[in-house]
């Protein structure tokens, strides 16, 4: 059976026609692992017809901050597939990440990155790990929204969204099952980010129910990436949020052994992109001794994707088979496993020599086996019933003394709104703080309405009027207070929606 990943019926389909992709052949070592990739493909059959795009270093030196020309938008947008090879952002301000622009912009939100130990050719310590990272690409910190608030706080805005949690975790159900795979494990730290990490587990929870013959379970991050490393054999698919992930991805590749034959998926509704996981390795471009199989890895996922799963079982198994015939380039060679230092182009023909041949004791790939089609159902957004239950203000003020700034506050008539606490750093500090919690110049007070209920223990909110707040902002500007900024607090169909502070 075929697999195709793609989800738009308007995508070019599986048909004789060639299927036009965009290529980008990159800085430092790009343009030799590409054409060696390139040869393969074409060797093998594959039924694409590469169209070139100028992204990289020349184009962000041509005082283009985004390094990818208008044309480059033109052809990626025509051909909705993209196989680039790594590219070198040039060092200084002003530059942005051209990884981030594309995966962002084109709504790219899986990253999957497939690692499996080559042992005994690669040296590993884990000889039979086999490890699929589906890593959430666009949300999390790398939203990439920062503020400085005070002289000494600066703040990064975490984004967790249903539909990406959605999105993503079905992706990995819906990736175990068109793979035959048992497992599916979610990392997540939801013991301190019981909001947004929680929103993802518990979301992992209710798609993981919809896959029963999938065995699932959650892990906290921190003894998940321990176990991983320590036991990668214990893990089949992992999927997690963006920075996570994005560390979680290599520690795999590096326990393989193989942090420069790992290849990866960008795949978004529309538009998919494929590389390999390493970049442009300028201390060695130009010297003809690059392992090309990162990018020939993510060559072989993007005819996966594209549907020509049988020449991607057949570029894999020659690869394989070189590798075990033991043509390895200079960072893999190793005296009495390896019988040739290849330079890349050698290596390359090493794959070509061995089309049609499988390897003899490595696993043979068999994509063609695979179980259908990934298709991610539309979001469905279920309205919720909310209502505004207080506000979170945020002072700049460079006192220390949490009872000088409280009593400041409680001295404000505030249109019917009480100080309920404040915070720093995200711990109580009034009232009843500890005198040893160090304060800095960033306060967190929570106002609430003056008919809750807060004395006791449970609090019970009571809904306020947004121009409650607005009156409060007024009279603290006109009491000298400096605002930097405010969060609403929210009750959600009747359920507390932010967080406590920490002691409250
Ligand atoms: P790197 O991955 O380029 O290199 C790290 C080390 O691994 C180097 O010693 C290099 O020689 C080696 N190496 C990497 N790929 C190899 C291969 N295929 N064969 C043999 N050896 C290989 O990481 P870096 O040095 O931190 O980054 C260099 C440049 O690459 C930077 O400009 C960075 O921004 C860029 N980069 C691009 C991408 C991408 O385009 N996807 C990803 C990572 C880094």
């Amino acid at each position: 059976m075929e697999i195709s990943f793609l989800q738009d019926s308007s995508l070019q389909t599986i048909t004789n026609k060639k299927v036009k992709v965009a290529v980008a052949k990159g800085d430092g070592i790009g343009p030799e692992i590409m054409d060696a990739t390139l040869r393969i493909l074409e060797a093998a059959g594959a039924n694409i017809e590469p169209e070139f795009i100028e992204i990289g270093e020349q184009v962000y030196l041509s005082g283009n901050t985004s390094g990818i020309k208008a044309e480059a938008w033109e052809i990626i947008d025509r051909n909705k597939v993209i196989l680039k090879a790594p590219i070198t952002t040039p060092q200084g301000k002003g530059y942005k990440s051209l990884n981030v622009t594309l995966r962002k912009s084109l709504g790219m939100y899986a990253n999957v990155r497939p690692v499996n130990a080559l042992h005994p050719y690669v040296q590993t310590n884990f000889p039979n790990m086999d490890v699929v990272v589906v890593r959430e690409n666009e949300e999390d910190l790398y939203a990439g929204i920062e503020h400085q608030q005070t002289q000494d706080v600066i703040q990064c805005l975490k984004l967790i969204t249903r539909p990406g949690c959605e999105r993503i975790i079905r992706y990995a159900f819906e990736y175990a099952k068109a793979y035959g795979r048992k497992k599916v494990t979610c990392m997540v730290k939801d013991n301190i980010m019981k909001l947004t990490d929680g929103l993802f587990h518990k979301i992992f929870v209710e798609i993981a129910a919809e896959y029963p013959e999938i065995v699932n379970n959650t892990q906290i991050i921190d003894i998940g990436a321990a176990r991983l490393s320590a036991n990668p054999i214990d893990y089949d698919v992992i999927v997690t949020s963006n920075l996570y992930g994005d560390i979680i991805s290599d520690i795999v590749a590096e326990i393989a052994g193989s942090v420069g034959m790992a290849g990866s998926a960008n795949i978004g509704a529309n538009v998919s992109m494929f590389e390999a996981i390493h970049g442009s390795a300028p201390d060695i471009a130009g010297q003809k001794i690059a392992n090309p199989s990162g990018l020939i890895n993510a060559a072989i996922s993007m005819l996966a994707h594209i549907g020509q799963t049988d020449t991607a079982d057949k570029i894999k198994n020659a690869w394989l088979r070189a590798i075990e015939d033991g043509y390895h380039t200079a960072d893999i060679y190793k005296e009495g496993v390896s019988v040739k230092k290849t330079s890349t182009s050698e290596f390359a023909d090493a794959v070509i020599d061995r089309l049609g041949l499988s390897p003899e004791t490595l696993k043979s790939s068999n994509l063609s086996k695979g179980g259908g089609q990934i298709r991610i159902p539309e979001y469905i957004r279920r309205d919720e019933h909310k209502e505004l239950v207080g506000v979170d203000v945020f002072i700049d003020w460079k006192g220390s003394s949490p009872e000088e700034i409280g009593n400041a506050l409680n001295r404000v008539n505030a249109f019917n709104l009480k100080l309920k606490m404040i915070t720093n750093r995200g711990v109580k500090v009034f009232p009843n703080g500890l005198k040893e919690t160090y304060c800095t110049d960033h306060w967190r007070c929570r106002f609430v309405s003056i008919d809750a209920e807060i004395e006791i223990g449970k609090p019970v909110y009571k809904v306020i009027e947004y121009e409650q707040v607005v009156e409060l902002l007024s009279k603290l500007y006109h009491s000298g207070f400096d605002v930097i900024k405010t969060e609403n607090l929210y009750e959600f169909n009747g359920k507390r929606a932010f967080s406590l502070g920490q002691g409250e």
